[in-house]
């Protein structure tokens, strides 16, 4: 039989991220392509002594759960959520398969085919495929250092109504930048002017390497002013483990009643086996100790990425240097286009993702996004050393 394919799904591209990683697959090809945690650094010991904990709870623990969530998880949630200024309660909460099933799930409840959403220019990539396969249109408004530029919201907001804007304002992705406190409410304030709901994603919040340094959450900010338009979701993926597959969003009851609707017809609920497991790991494993851990670790290479970097001294090549998260984004030597340069650097054995990946439109071309999280030491050493070459391969042919 031919298919004849529904054209909302052949409007998603594929996501280039999934697609190298597919390529590199079982390859000594070095990839900065993925957004992969360390696996050396996952608590395999503390994961697996908390799900012993729910395979001896008896034979309940095999049963379906409710469609938002393993109550106990949702209950400890809300105590990490207050710590961080955000007042909420189990009954504003959903547990979701990832964070990135929140924001499918936000997208059931407040959209139509057809409707605009504003993002920052560039914007994590799976969210643009989120988006497009609901047909919606997607709005990019310019960032500087401080995060999303409020004239230029403003006059996207006026011209389109855009029913959503979706933000990931601490250690983004791809640019690894955190928004000022400033420019945070700067944008909240011009979101209720004009009535348009936020999605804040947050899944990088925690990895902060000065584990000193204060990023209000757009969520608290608003919420201290008495509002309800933020709609926040964060995730353990980073934290603990991406195969848990468990993130959550916080909200108003009725916001989060209505994405509990789209999650019964999605998949009753997410797997309560591993909110089971989160719920054992919260109350005996340190997890803050463990993310202190992490943030460190991560910080540290990304120092040695910007370092090996630097010591190339590759003319053009730029970038700012992050202060928490998983990413370094960099602009290559103007005039060179990141996707050409890929299919040069995947011969020399590295791989990473064009930062065109992540525009509604109208791409930057000579951007890439590189992952430090998942290598270090020889690795990243022989990883730079190739892409250097590439680089410089390319820019002397051009
Ligand atoms: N949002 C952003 C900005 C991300 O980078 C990611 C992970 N790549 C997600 C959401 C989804 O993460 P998960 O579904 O694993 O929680």
């Amino acid at each position: 039989m031919e298919y004849r394919f529904a054209s909302k799904i052949s409007q998603v591209k594929s996501s280039a991220v999934r697609d190298i990683l597919k390529l590199t697959q079982g390859s000594d090809l070095i990839s900065f392509a993925g957004g992969l945690p360390a696996e050396e650094l996952f608590p395999v010991q503390a994961v697996r002594e908390a799900a012993d904990r729910v395979f001896s709870g008896g034979t309940g623990s095999l049963q379906y759960g409710l469609t938002e969530g393993y109550i106990p998880l949702r209950e400890q949630l809300t105590e990490r959520m207050a710590l961080k200024g955000m007042k909420t309660s189990p009954e504003e909460m959903i547990l979701t398969t990832g964070s990135q099933q929140a924001i499918s799930l936000l997208v059931e409840a407040l959209t139509d085919p057809g409707d605009v959403v504003l993002v920052e220019k560039p914007t994590y990539l799976a969210c643009l495929q989120v988006f497009q396969l609901h047909g919606l249109r997607v709005i990019a408004a310019e960032s500087d250092e401080f995060g999303i530029v409020p004239e230029d919201a403003e006059r996207l907001i006026r011209e389109h109504k855009p029913k959503l804007l979706y933000a990931v304002p601490t250690f983004g992705n791809p640019t690894g930048k955190v928004w000022t406190t400033e420019r945070r409410k700067q944008l909240l304030e011009l979101c209720v002017r004009y009535g348009v709901p936020v999605l804040e994603d947050d899944p990088y919040g925690e990895i902060k390497y000065d584990a000193d340094a204060e990023y209000p959450t757009m969520f608290s900010l608003d919420q201290a002013a008495g509002g309800n338009s933020v709609i926040y979701t964060s995730t353990f993926s980073k934290t603990v483990a991406p195969a848990l597959r468990t993130g959550w969003a916080i909200g108003d009851a009725a916001v989060i009643q209505m994405m509990a609707k789209a999650k019964q017809a999605a998949d009753i609920h997410s797997s309560a086996i591993d909110q089971q497991i989160l719920h054992h790991l919260l109350k005996h494993f340190p997890l803050d100790e463990h993310i202190k851990v992490i943030s460190s670790s991560y910080g540290e290479r990304m120092r040695e990425m910007q370092s090996l970097l630097q010591a190339q001294a590759i003319d053009g090549l730029t970038w700012i240097e992050p202060k928490g998260g998983m990413f370094l984004w960099v602009e290559l030597p103007e005039g060179l286009d990141a996707e050409t340069l890929l299919k040069v650097a995947v011969k020399k054995g590295v791989a990473f993702v064009p930062g065109s990946s992540f525009y509604g439109d109208d791409p930057q071309r000579n951007t890439a996004r590189l992952n430090f999280t998942h290598n270090k030491g020889e690795r990243t050493r022989i990883g730079v050393e190739r892409l250097a070459e590439a680089i410089r391969e390319f820019t002397a042919r051009s």
